[in-house]
């Protein structure tokens, strides 16, 4: 919002999530440059100062959700493959994400950045990108982000070690194909001294911009890192106040690397290396022993729950509810659109709620909508590190607010707005989204930016990756049928 600038949201159904979990009835919210200013009846003498009003009689208004974890690149990816292993799934992705130019980073980040807008998600950790990063690829990345307004933390993916998950040695590749696969350029691991100028740059260019962009270490996963990185990452993230996102433990496969490579789990090595703390934001966090868990929830460090991307997958499922019982901190993701086809975070609110239920018998240990949208906002905050400026509609905290219209069938009569946000909307009912007070979304339709003209551009881009990445695709569809 512009200096001075005052918008008054009307007559609003508002769920706070505030400390009290208060629920107001047809009242107001005062924002006053992009901060929420207050809630309630607004007197006279303030009405004179409203720059715009929206009128939301018969809206929901609800703090802007938070998606803990997706890639952009993965953006162009829907309804990609089916019924594929994850060595094969990592590697169709590779072909699809790999040697972008800046328009094409940019498109999937606007094409991203439309579908969460229009479902209510105002904020997402972007793990970014799949390969060995450049410093032009996160100009690239950061300045789609910037157009969009939307607020976002960028995890700068990288890896200086192999990716030992996805070529399993002795896992059924002939000595050719795994020579093949090794010999591609795009997973040639970064090098820690090229890691030890880029990040801090990126930090320097980014972090902080706009009020709305964050930048964030982000190994790819511990196992495919050194020490000495993720050490750094630790010394980074304590020099600036950042957060460290990662992916953790998501396949079994990755569970065995550690035991053989550390002696211990994933888990308690990056406790052994002092460095496990509240900073780290996990996604996946399936194949954790219950030690793992205890140690987590005293480091206070955050798991992130993919439960559609883990479901598409068969990689496993979280063990949210003894996480939850143990005080581990969650938060919630859709993941990638390569393994989640789409970045609705309704969807993944109602699958965090509902999929351990059929296997648990005790009622009172099931994950609650409650529970679920909290991992979508609190959760998300915290991964965020923006715990005190997001998550919740009261006073000082930053406008990112949904309203959503109660008009349609999914809210008709409107029982338990909780309950009918997590198990009936499916984002379909979002209206207006706002970042910062600015609406970006404005009557369903996207105003921040051409999302019409992104969305119209991306057929030719995929086309024209294809050929490009002819040779990649190759390796890909020869290890798919390898290891089906
Ligand atoms: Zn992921």
């Amino acid at each position: 919002m512009i200096a001075g600038e005052t918008l008054l949201i009307r007559n609003a159904m508002v769920l706070t999530l505030n400390a009290r979990d208060e629920l107001h009835e047809g009242t107001d919210i005062l924002i006053r440059e992009g901060i929420i200013a207050a809630i309630g009846p607004t007197p006279d003498d303030q009405m004179q100062r409203v720059t715009r009003v929206i009128d939301a009689a018969g809206c929901l208004a609800l703090p802007g959700l938070i998606n803990a974890h997706m890639h952009s690149q993965s953006g162009t990816m829907p309804g990609f493959g089916d019924r594929l292993s994850h060595p094969a799934f990592m590697w169709l992705t590779q072909a699809h994400t790999s040697r972008r130019s800046p328009d094409e980073i940019r498109l999937a980040v606007l094409l991203c950045a439309a579908q969460m807008l229009q479902t209510g998600t105002t904020a997402a950790i972007d793990h970014f990108p799949g390969q060995r990063f450049t410093l032009a690829d996160m100009d690239a990345v950061m300045s789609a982000w910037a157009e969009t307004g939307m607020r976002i933390a960028l995890g700068m993916r990288f890896f200086d070690g192999e990716f030992g998950d996805i070529v399993p040695a002795g896992a059924g590749l002939s000595p050719d194909l795994a020579a093949a696969a090794r010999a591609v350029d795009i997973l040639k691991p970064h090098r820690l001294s090229g890691l030890r100028e880029e990040m801090p740059e990126v930090v320097r260019r980014w972090h902080g911009h706009a009020g709305r962009l964050g930048v964030f270490p982000a190994p790819s996963n511990p196992d495919r890192c050194s020490d000495e990185a993720l050490v750094f990452c630790a010394e980074l993230a304590e020099k600036h106040d950042l957060g460290i996102h990662t992916h953790l433990l998501e396949t079994r496969a990755q569970a065995d690397i550690a035991a053989k490579r550390y002696g211990a789990t994933t888990v308690a090595h990056l406790d052994n290396l002092g460095i496990l703390s509240g900073r780290w934001s996990c996604a996946h966090s399936i194949w954790l022993t219950d030690a793992d868990i205890d140690l987590m929830a005293r480091r206070r460090a955050i798991a992130v729950h993919n439960p559609e991307s883990n479901a598409r997958i068969g990689s496993g499922r979280m063990r949210t509810p003894e996480m939850l019982a143990a005080g581990v901190p969650i938060a919630l993701g859709t993941d990638g659109s390569g393994a989640n086809d789409n970045l609705v975070m309704h969807e993944a609110m109602r699958a965090a709620a509902t999929l351990h239920r059929a296997d648990l018998a005790d009622r009172n240990q099931w994950v609650s909508a409650r529970d679920a949208l909290r991992m979508a906002t609190e959760g998300g905050a915290m991964a965020m590190r923006l715990g005190l400026n997001i998550g919740q509609i009261a006073p000082g905290f930053r406008a990112d607010i949904c309203l959503y219209r109660l008009g349609g069938p999914c809210w008709t009569p409107v029982n338990d707005p909780v309950a009918q946000l997590v198990f009936a909307e499916t984002g379909a009912s979002v209206a207006y989204t706002l970042v910062d007070g600015d609406i970006l979304v404005d009557q369903g339709r996207v105003t921040a930016f051409d999302a019409e003209g992104a969305l119209a551009e991306v057929s030719g881009m995929v086309a024209s990756l294809r050929r490009r990445n002819a040779d990649l695709f190759s390796v890909a569809h020869a290890i798919a049928k390898a290891l089906p």
